[in-house]
This record gives structure tokens, sequence and C-alpha cells, in this order.
């Protein structure tokens, strides 16, 4: 490892905020040696639990993120917070700059917040989301909160990074049905009807069970849901001590941690393998004939497809 990296790898150990900072930019844009820093960082990674946070926007999860979040270093824990824009290819874009409405907590000790954006593809996301809590993970942080703006299916796909995932619903909004639909009830460990303060929170709390108790698991197993208030923080210590709770199932997390690095293997490999296939087809311009191949009305895609593999395989067996 070069020497700017073994100095960010020591810092981030020392749990020191600026080389947290450098490291994390650096790693996310994928500079010469990143592989070889996480590499090194992981062996210090595996401690801190790592929650997922979704919800429709406007439900109100980076105002309950902040008051969990405070609850947590009020109970001594330091916390990485993480939001992130699956929707938006800018870091820092507007709904991004619009959620550091958190930076009411950016300043308190104990918390580093950290925003991100689409990079190239959703598993990229998901793995550079994957990345970044391991760098925080490694700096001494013993819980990571991972906020995305929406509810869509790429968010499901980002929140699979998680250890465990919350869903934030709220009244009024037909919440249940899209949670539903965004096959967010499979992966949501706990169910928050925030905006309690607020007529039809029951009515909410109501639909969930109602639908839990369709979508019952084999083992009888139910996350838990609970009711809250962002705003007046009505709530929110039941949902730090559930959500400490939930991380003690050790039986269950050995499987779904199994299932984690599982799909971490695949995804990096998946962009390892495009990479591979990209240098020996893009270079020399062989892709490029490809695609006028198909153009011309003389090859299909499927085809091109095809013998690219079969050049990687031969490469392979060599
Ligand atoms: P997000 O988009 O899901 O992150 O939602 P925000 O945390 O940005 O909240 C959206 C709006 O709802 C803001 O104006 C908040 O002040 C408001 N809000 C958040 N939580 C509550 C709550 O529990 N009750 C009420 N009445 N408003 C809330």
């Amino acid at each position: 490892m070069s020497n700017d990296w073994q100095q960010l790898t020591d810092g981030v150990a020392r749990g020191d905020v600026r080389s947290l900072a450098r490291m994390i930019t650096r790693v996310e844009n994928r500079e010469n040696g990143w592989k070889e820093a996480m590499k090194a960082l992981y062996p210090r990674s595996g401690r801190a639990r790592i929650f997922g946070i979704t919800g429709s926007p406007g439900a109100g999860k980076s105002s309950l993120t902040n008051k969990i979040a405070l609850l947590l270093v009020e109970r001594g824990l330091q916390v990485g917070i993480i939001a992130v824009d699956p929707s938006s290819p800018f870091s820092g874009g507007a709904l991004l700059g619009d959620r550091l409405r958190m930076r009411d907590i950016a300043t308190t000790e104990g918390i580093f917040i950290r925003s991100m954006a689409t990079r190239g593809t959703l598993g990229g996301l998901c793995q550079a989301a994957r990345d970044v809590a391991r760098i925080l993970d490694a700096s001494g942080k013993d819980i990571v909160l991972i906020e995305t703006v929406g509810v869509g299916q790429d968010e499901v796909e980002v929140v699979k990074a998680a250890d465990l995932v919350m869903v934030v619903l709220v009244p009024g909004q037909g919440d249940g049905i899209q949670a539903l639909k965004a096959g967010v009830m499979e992966i949501a460990d706990l169910f928050v009807v925030n905006k309690a303060d607020r007529d039809g929170a029951d009515e909410v709390v109501n639909d969930v069970l109602a639908m839990l108790e369709i979508s019952s698991q084999a083992d009888g197993k139910r996350p838990p849901v609970l009711k809250t208030s962002a705003l007046s923080g009505d709530g929110v210590p039941e949902v730090v001590e559930t959500l400490l709770g939930l991380q003690r199932d050790p039986a269950d997390g050995t499987h779904l941690q199994g299932d984690r690095v599982r799909e971490e293997i695949l995804t990096l490999l998946e962009r390892e393998i495009l990479r591979v296939v990209r240098g020996a087809w893009g270079v020399n311009g062989a892709l490029d004939e490809a695609v006028g191949e198909v153009l011309a009305g003389r090859q299909d895609p499927y085809s091109v497809a095809e013998r690219m593999i079969a050049g990687v395989r031969n490469a392979l067996e060599k």
C-alpha cells in the first residue's frame, strides 16, 4: 500500500475525522489503491451495527434519523450516518443538500454524516454504501445509519447493505400499499409509523399489522410496529431500544450475514468481470466494431455478448 493510503487508513483506524472524510472520497472515486486500503481496513471492521432507514419522501426519515442519532450518542455510542439518493447523480445535489437539514446534528461530537448519490449503477451504489459503512465501522463507529431519500426499488437495493432495516410510514399517504408494492415488507425488520401526532397513525399501524398477518413468516416472527413523532420525540426512545435489541439474534445473524457476504462478493465480481471485459474489448476497438456490426444489421447483441463471454472464458482457461 502506498504511503498516502497508509496514512489515511492509520488515520481512520485512530478515528480521525479528516482521514475518514478523505478516505471515503477516494474509495468512492475508486482511486488507485482503493482495494488494498479496504483490504487493510477490513479486519478492523465488523463491530458496528448497520441499520437501513427507508420510507417515502417526507415521511420524516431524516428528522427521525437525527433524533435516533442523538439518543445513541447520549448512550455514549459513536454514530455514522450515510444519506443516499439513488435518483440523483449529484453528490450533495438538491435533495441531498436539502437533507442536510441534518446539519443541526452535523457538528455533534460522535456523529459523522456523509451523503452519496448514484455511482454508475445500482449495484455500484449499494457497494459504495457498504464500503462507506465499513470505513465508518473501522473508524470506531458503533452504529451506522443508512438513510435513503425515498422508498422505491432502488432504495430497497441500497438498504440491503444494512444488517437491519427500518421502514418509516406516515398517516394519510396510503403508505402501507406503497410499501407492499416496493417489496419493502419483505426487508423490514421494524416498522415505524411517524407523525403519530397527526390523525390516522393507529389506522396505519393496523394496516401494517393486517399485512404482516397475511404475509406471516413460517417461523411466526413479525417485525415490531412502533409509533413516533420525530417532531416531539415521542416514541423515539422506544425505537432506539428496539433497534439495539434487534441486533441480538446470533442464530439469525449468521445466516443473514452469510447472505450478505455472498451478495457482496457477487457484486464485486460482477463489476470486476465487467471491468475486465470492457478492458479487453474496449481498448482494441473490438466493442466499437461489434456495435457497428449490430447497427449494420450483420450481428445481433445476443451473439456479440456470447462471443465476448467465450473470449473471457478462453482467457480464464489459459
Ligand atoms: P424525509 O424526507 O422522510 O427525510 O422527511 P423529513 O425528516 O425531511 O420531514 C419532512 C417534513 O415532515 C418536515 O417538515 C418535518 O418537520 C416534518 N415531520 C417530520 N417528522 C414529523 C412528525 O413526527 N410529526 C409532524 N407533524 N411532522 C413531522
